[in-house]
């Protein structure tokens, strides 16, 4: 698959790329969209209700998580889910904080429509809200699903970015990413094109981000769990 039409724009979330909405409200990429239908299905036929939490969002959605986190307005959790008091922070140190779970804008690969967050509804009540809780899939209700994960996303093109903390983004067993896509996007964003959509936006300390950026980049963005190569997928 060629994804000729990728633009910087696309790649840091500042306009939309092509979308189809696979649920209620909820965007991806159509080759992404169509993978996590067939990925569904499958795990429909062993009593997993797959169901997106998050998929495309643009820069200023990106933003408004963002702003809402530095500003104090909402909980920023550190890996034993505990809450972060930020007001004692550096501002490097805020957005260390932040980014364990947060993308900076410009850098989310929610941005790229190949990307998404995902529960299964079938193990949960109706009303049930996932948190996306590192317990709500380790040991919780969630575990079945990331083992029918574990054996049959590669099969439709996903992986998981988050598997593990290499130091960056903490394990985020709910975060999926179609391949296809996600390669392309992986090897034309850079620290440039992010720098111009901060530049252009209205971001508390955006100087001071921008300033972070290359050690954003190596961290936080590229550093991620290797993609299987296509050719050992078609093997499996
Ligand atoms: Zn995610």
């Amino acid at each position: 698959m060629a994804y000729s039409d990728l633009t910087p724009a696309w790649l840091t979330g500042v306009e939309e790329p092509p979308l189809v909405e696979v649920s209620s409200g909820l965007r991806l990429h159509p080759d992404a969209g169509a993978a996590f239908l067939q990925l569904a299905a499958k795990a429909k036929t062993q009593g997993i209700e797959l169901r997106l939490v998050s998929a495309w969002r643009g820069f200023a959605q990106q933003a408004r998580i963002w702003q809402a986190k530095w500003r104090g307005e909402r909980p920023v959790y550190d890996a034993q889910s505990g809450v972060v008091d930020l007001s004692t922070l550096s501002i490097t140190e805020k957005a260390e904080a932040i980014m364990l779970y947060s993308a900076l804008p410009g850098t989310s690969r929610h941005h790229w429509g190949s990307d998404f967050d995902w529960y299964d509804a079938a193990a949960v009540p109706a009303d049930y809200r996932p948190q996306l809780l590192p317990e709500e899939y380790q040991q919780g209700p969630f575990q079945h699903a990331c083992e029918f994960i574990a054996a049959h996303a590669a099969d439709v093109g996903f992986y998981a970015p988050y598997a593990a903390y290499q130091g960056g983004v903490a394990p985020e067993p709910w975060h999926l990413s179609f391949m296809p896509l996600a390669r392309e996007c992986t090897s034309q964003l850079t620290p440039a094109l992010v720098h111009h959509a901060l530049l252009h936006s209205e971001l508390d300390d955006k100087a001071q981000l921008i300033a972070l950026l290359p050690e954003i980049f190596q961290r936080f963005v590229q550093n991620v769990a290797a993609m299987p190569e296509p050719s050992q997928l078609a093997k499996g």
